[in-house]
């Protein structure tokens, strides 16, 4: 990084930016979801993709570099996925260097890779800048190949049957390193790593560790990004993106105001305030009334349905009467505007919760459809690689905290 005053600048607009989250920044009315630890830990070397347009003409020109340059390596970025400056044969060598130090740090290295389901299932461990962990997940379908990322290092929402809940939030991450993620798995398509060889990589799913609502401004520049077409983006359609989140209501509000349709995918996990604000701790904060009515207004407003999410826990929240209260509850705003995801909880290590028995699975989608609601239970791709996301880098932060204690 070079430390010139207008670099200077550009780094105290990102932090203002990074800090700026729904959830973040001092002023923020949850702050006290962040740990202390977020405010202490640098940010993470800026990249082309965590920069405007202007930002990068201006990099460019402290560095003697002429702006055109800026677009060639966004166009080798977004169509190529490609950082290896000194190999763009349209770049000049003696520039190369200074532009890959600039623009291209090397945000994640892979720690750790798992398969699953015949390799069509890819998991990685990721080490950031500053030794944190994260990690996406790649599945490869008959009609699409879906990336499941990171947005925060670990969550502060703190729900008890999420591993990466149990790790508490350390900070989150920035677009450029949202955006790694993609462009790596992008790459790993292109390239042929899935069996069936070279294929496209059609969707991404904000389901990895972190509540990307907690990070908005990183997380809308990376939703950006990964839609627009090359080269501003990885031309991957806004309607192929979809963004969970537990149900940060300010944050749905925001996302309506920003008009662009992406998924949303709600984690609802209960039918009531009574038994959701045990499962999913934020719903003091936003209860389901207020979580529905927003994901109500973001279907009108995007004519998209909203998916709900809905770990079936055995004994807790599967039984006949949730199923009931939950299609109650939907029915409310009308027809068709909901698609319900239901899917067993994958365990964790320690937790008194288990999966539901496959009948109660069954019986309870059966009440939801009989109701007139759309509802389909979720795939566990990659349960045997802790594939539901966060799960594998949490495992491994626990026994690094093990081992360091
Ligand atoms: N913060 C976002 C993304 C979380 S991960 C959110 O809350 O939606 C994506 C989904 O996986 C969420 O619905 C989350 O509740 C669910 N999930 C977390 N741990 C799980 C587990 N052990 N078994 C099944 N689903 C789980």
């Amino acid at each position: 990084m070079t430390t010139s005053p207008s670099s200077l600048h550009i780094s105290s607009e990102l932090e203002k930016d990074a800090d700026s989250g729904i959830t973040a920044g001092d002023k923020s009315a949850f702050r006290d979801v962040l740990s202390k630890d977020h405010a202490r830990r640098g940010k993470a070397p800026l990249h082309l993709v965590d920069m405007t347009d202007e930002e990068r003409k201006e990099h460019a020109k402290e560095l003697g570099m002429p702006a055109f340059r800026v677009k060639q390596l966004a166009q080798h970025y977004f169509a190529h996925f490609d950082t290896n400056v000194s190999e763009f044969s349209d770049f000049p060598s003696s520039l190369a260097q200074t532009a890959k130090d600039a623009f291209f740090p090397d945000l994640i290295t892979p720690v750790l890779e798992q398969e699953a389901d015949k390799g069509e299932t890819i998991k990685t461990l990721w080490k950031l800048f500053d030794d944190s962990r994260i990690e996406s997940v790649l599945m490869k379908y008959p009609q699409r190949v879906t990336l499941c990322i990171s947005s925060q290092v670990g969550c502060g929402m703190d729900c008890p049957f999420c591993a990466t809940g149990r790790l508490g939030l350390t900070r989150n991450m920035s677009a450029g390193e949202i955006l790694e993620q993609v462009r790596i798995a992008a790459l790993q398509c292109e390239s042929g790593r899935l069996p069936g060889g070279p294929t496209r990589l059609s969707n991404i799913v904000f389901m990895g560790m972190g509540e990307a609502l907690g990070n908005y401004k990183a997380m809308m520049k990376a939703i950006r990004q990964i839609s627009a077409l090359p080269p501003e983006g990885f031309g991957i359609s806004a309607r192929n993106i979809t963004l969970s989140t537990v149900g940060v209501v300010p944050g749905i509000r925001k996302l309506i105001t920003e008009h662009i349709p992406v998924r949303l995918a709600v984690s609802l996990h209960a039918p009531s305030d009574e038994l959701r604000d045990e499962l999913v701790p934020m719903n003091r904060r936003f209860n389901t009334t207020q979580v529905l009515d927003a994901a109500h207004d973001y279907y009108l407003s995007s004519k998209r349905r909203v998916s709900i999410e809905y770990a079936l826990m055995r004994g807790i929240n599967d039984q006949a009467e949730h199923a009931q209260l939950l299609a109650k509850r939907l029915n409310h705003y009308g027809d068709d505007w909901v698609h319900v995801n239901p899917i067993p909880l994958n365990p964790i290590e320690g937790s008194r919760w288990t999966a539901s028995k496959p009948e109660d699975e069954a019986q309870f989608i059966d009440i939801l459809r009989k109701a007139g609601i759309s509802a389909t239970l979720r795939d566990t791709r990659g349960s045997d690689i802790d594939g539901a996301c966060g799960q594998l880098a949490a495992k491994e932060l626990a026994q690094d905290l093990v081992r360091r204690s």
